[in-house]
């Protein structure tokens, strides 16, 4: 099988790269002890884009070359879309949160998106997510937070829930190197121009696809501690140095204010799960019916500007 020689990767540190497939991102690590025996895939993109993830993987680690695992940070689509097929062609174990697990082996289902929060591209690309649960099985694996991912020692694996329940980061203290998926991104994941032209700019999670404020809140200050000099995320572009550091700060200090919606289904209600799935989602109220119709009419305007910008 030949694979397109022109496929377009980044560097996010000695080891580690990311791709952009459409407006989502993949990342591959190197184990350092293993290299170059030894690599791990970190979310597997949207659906139909297996070829592509191959085809970076072998222009790093060379011809037929395969993960030695696939972490998940959570299972939305956009993010596990093209597991089934990257699967056929590697066995290879699956990691995901316990809390996650749910959504992976067809056990339960998300709670619905909001659409009345954000508006714009993200809005409408969720319209096109994959609406019923994956069915892995017994190929996806329960993260043991204490342990880790044998196939990463170094990487500290860290609870980061809030945009999903059994939401994970990675971390490498070696040098501080943060793949935060999408408990925060680094642009604005609710607009078209910012996300398709990889425009950097700090933000809270996905808000339409964010069900517990308050977990998410958490989240952004774990991360925050921990002082990254480098984060990769699931969306947006990669940001380093003091300027990360000071973002994500001022995000977590003031995530009420710049990553909250206003109003919307899961503001002072979250969505609540544990590792059988989602058993609380709270009642749409009839007040945001109106927001709706803007949240749509933003969504559309959004699919037609992506339209236009992917011919
Ligand atoms: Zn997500
Ligand atoms: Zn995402």
């Amino acid at each position: 099988m030949s694979y397109n020689k022109n496929v377009k990767y980044f560097q996010v540190a000695q080891g580690v790269w990311g791709m952009k497939i459409y407006f989502v991102n993949v990342y591959m690590i190197a184990n350092r002890r293993g290299f170059p025996k030894g690599w791990v895939l970190v979310d597997a993109g949207v659906q139909g884009s297996a070829d592509k993830v191959i085809a970076m993987a072998e222009s790093i680690f060379g011809a037929g070359t395969k993960p030695t695992a696939i972490v998940l940070t959570h299972a939305h689509s956009d993010h596990t879309g093209a597991l089934e097929d990257l699967l056929k062609r590697w066995d290879v174990p699956v990691y995901a949160h316990a809390f996650e697990l749910p959504y992976l082996n067809g056990k339960s289902s998300y709670p619905p998106a909001d659409f009345t929060v954000g508006g714009g591209i993200m809005s409408l690309m969720s319209v096109f997510f994959r609406k019923t649960p994956l069915k892995l099985g017994n190929k996806v694996k329960a993260i043991d937070l204490e342990q880790g991912i044998p196939e990463l020692p170094e990487w500290k694996i860290i609870h980061t829930p809030g945009h999903t329940p059994g939401h994970v980061s990675l971390f490498l203290p070696l040098n501080t190197t943060l793949i935060a998926g999408d408990a925060f991104v680094t642009t604005k994941p609710e607009s078209a121009v910012y996300v398709l032209n990889g425009i950097k700019h700090i933000s809270g999670p996905p808000m339409y696809l964010t069900p517990d404020w308050a977990a998410a809140k958490a989240s952004v200050q774990k991360l925050s501690d921990l002082q990254p000099r480098i984060a990769a995320t699931g969306h947006g572009p990669v940001m380093r140095g003091r300027e990360l550091q000071e973002e994500l700060k001022k995000l977590a200090d003031n995530f009420d204010k710049l990553a909250v919606p206003t109003g919307g289904r899961y503001v002072g209600h979250s969505a609540e799960a544990d590792e059988t799935g989602t058993y609380y989602v709270p009642a749409f109220r009839s007040t945001t019916k109106f927001k709706v119709a803007i949240g749509l009419a933003g969504a559309l305007a959004g699919f037609a500007v992506t339209r236009a910008l992917t011919k």
